[in-house]
């Protein structure tokens, strides 16, 4: 299976790693996309985990599994992902730090949920937290519902395929 994250590498060698926990992520865009991909593959443990130490407090184990079993993600395009500080770097972005020098990743997800198609945006914001990276919160700018083309139409998510080959699956 491809990655769910869009990396066009198989998902074993790619977001998988991350969340069987065999490595850590490198960047909040890498942390992004396992997070992307563990809600793809049901991993409502590693979403859990990967929530900054503060916002796990607004989480459940069974919410965030209860809405990753009602949606099937279909595509995650990164907009933009700010510069960010190196992990073994002294001066790593803590959440002591001021909150606008976060580092910062922007995204669209196209998904389904109770049979309609959406497509949403997110600036999240990311911190580092005993030498990791950790997804503090998000700033959803968009989350519209989307029409449905006829399966030999053109797909929603630009990507050049029709529908009854992409997200219409
Ligand atoms: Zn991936
Ligand atoms: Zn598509």
């Amino acid at each position: 299976m491809q990655c769910p994250c869009g990396s066009n590498i198989s998902f074993q060698q790619c977001c998988c790693l991350l969340i069987n926990q065999e490595t850590c992520a490198q960047s909040p865009e890498q942390l992004m996309r396992s997070r992307y991909s563990a809600y793809a593959t049901e991993a409502a443990d590693y979403i859990y985990q990967t929530y900054a130490q503060a916002s796990r407090a607004l989480q459940s184990i069974a919410d965030i599994s209860a809405w990753a079993k009602e949606t099937k993600w279909l595509k995650l395009t990164i907009n933009a992902a700010s510069d960010y500080t190196e992990l073994d770097d002294q001066n790593a972005v803590n959440a002591d730090n001021e909150e606008q020098h976060l580092p910062t990743v922007c995204f669209s997800a196209y998904y389904q949920h109770q049979g309609e198609y959406f497509l949403m945006k997110e600036t999240s914001r990311f911190v580092v937290e005993k030498g990791q990276w950790r997804y503090l919160d998000g700033e959803v700018s968009n989350n519209e519902a989307l029409i449905a083309p006829k399966r030999n139409q053109a797909c929603f998510c630009d990507s050049n395929k029709k529908f009854k080959q992409c997200c219409g699956r």
